[in-house]
């Protein structure tokens, strides 16, 4: 026993949890330090076990995007739980929710729902693998897809934080069936079409990256995989687990797809991925998160199809009754509230940096965003995961640690988005403004 009961925590934690948390990042390894042990939150909110209260940036990872405990949402699922929590059987709501999918997202014209975006990303791949007939998966560098086997090469997040190369356990067949390739780098992607277009089944990519830092696409990136999987028979994947229904009412694709590229500013014609995505806000902090895509390609699943997926608690009514209120909340102004609040903290955050001469840049992906420092990301925006893992990591824990003493959780790994919420009012945003010249202080040292 020490007098640090967050340490203590911790410690009795590792004695019965592998690294004492249930996903990696969570244990701080890459900023240092014990994690704090949440024992409640409240709109932009997280109180410890030890009663010290944080304005919070991480959000539950994206998906709080009304802040924590927003009351209706609590409401809504204290009312299912009321009528019982499971029932492996079809209700109305989640019929109510795949429909709200499809009303913000026409092109996801049937939602299947399952408990994690991991799921939704392992679906997605057998479905397009079912479809094609075909095997190979192409995905980018950097880019998170979840803790599946097959998308594990490179991939962001975790991954990165804590500088593997893949995962152990993931087996050489398996490997041998995904093709890792640059973000941002549509003549890489050319080439492996060129190379083995006929054996392609899909290209999965995040619709705007955030889990190597935020590193958006280029102006017609995402416009340009589209093209090129339809030109040779294979499926675009686009992953809004993080991105949908956070960004804008229905996600990057409403910024980007939707719009003819006006977000990447390509002026080019609308375009629609085949399957999407999605998770985190969609379950409004339940265990929820879904595939959607054309009906003719989405009935290939199992009932109606030969492509099997099942699950004992998808659909789950607690988790569609908190998703469903969430999007019923989540209208304009939210988004508007959300993008205020990320272009205040973004623009102080670089402020701070500036005035004490960190050489850094803030990147941005609609209200997303993450600070890359170092002289060579301050000169050019980083557009890949080489560029991301090459920045001045080293500055990010004492600039992290300078703001959680002073009462504002980060993400803890320079890898990851902040997250916004509606919920961050002017006092929040004031603390986090308050915060931020000390920690940039911490950063230059
Ligand atoms: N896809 C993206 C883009 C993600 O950011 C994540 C998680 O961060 C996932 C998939 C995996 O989702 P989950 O952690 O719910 O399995």
């Amino acid at each position: 026993m020490t007098t640090d009961p967050q340490h203590d925590l911790f410690a009795r934690a590792r004695a019965v949890i592998p690294g004492g948390v249930n996903s990696p990042v969570r244990a701080y390894g890459s900023v240092g330090g014990d994690p704090r042990f949440i024992a409640s939150g409240s709109g932009p909110f997280v109180t410890d076990t030890t009663g010290q209260q944080y304005v919070d940036l991480v959000m539950s990872w994206g998906p709080g995007l009304l802040g924590h405990a927003h009351p209706e949402v609590v409401e809504a699922v204290t009312a299912a739980a009321r009528h019982g929590l499971s029932f492996g059987a079809p209700t109305e709501s989640e019929v109510e929710l795949a429909e709200a999918i499809r009303d913000r997202v026409p092109p996801a014209e049937k939602v299947r729902m399952v408990s994690t975006g991991t799921e939704a990303t392992m679906t997605a791949i057998r479905l397009a693998r079912g479809a094609t007939g075909r095997d190979l998966v192409v995905k980018f560098a950097g880019c998170y897809h979840g803790h599946v086997d097959a998308l594990l090469a490179e991939a962001g997040s975790g991954v990165a934080t804590f500088g593997l190369p893949g995962s152990s356990g993931v087996t050489a067949a398996t490997a041998a069936e995904t093709v890792v390739v640059p973000y941002n780098d549509v003549e890489a992607v050319e080439a492996v079409f060129a190379e083995r277009g006929s054996e392609i089944a899909a290209v999965i990519t995040e619709a705007a990256p955030a889990n190597m830092g935020v590193v958006p696409p280029e102006p017609g990136f995402n416009a340009a995989l589209r093209r090129l999987t339809a030109d040779h028979g294979a499926l675009l994947i686009l992953d809004e687990v993080l991105t949908g229904f956070r960004v804008g009412p229905a996600g990057w694709w409403g910024l980007d797809g939707a719009a003819g590229g006006e977000v990447t500013a390509t002026g080019s014609e609308p375009w629609n991925p085949d399957l999407f995505t999605f998770g985190k806000v969609v379950g409004g902090g339940m265990p929820l998160a879904a595939v959607g895509g054309r009906a003719a390609l989405m009935d290939l699943l199992s009932p109606s199809g030969p492509v099997y997926q099942a699950g004992t608690l998808s659909g789950n009514p607690l988790a569609t009754a908190a998703g469903l209120a969430t999007l019923r909340l989540a209208d304009d102004a939210v988004y508007a509230r959300v993008d205020r609040v990320a272009d205040a903290v973004a623009d102080a955050a670089a402020a701070a940096l500036e005035a004490v001469g960190v050489p850094h840049r803030v990147q941005r992906a609609g209200n997303l965003f993450s600070i890359m420092f170092g002289e060579e990301a301050a000169r050019d925006a980083v557009w890949d995961y080489a560029g991301a893992q090459a920045q001045d990591a080293f500055r990010y824990p004492p600039f992290f640690h300078a703001m959680l003493d002073a009462g504002v959780a980060l993400p803890p790994s320079v890898f990851e988005a902040w997250f916004v919420s509606a919920a961050h009012d002017d006092d929040a945003v004031e603390a986090i403004l308050a915060a931020l010249p000390k920690a940039a202080r911490a950063a230059a040292a």
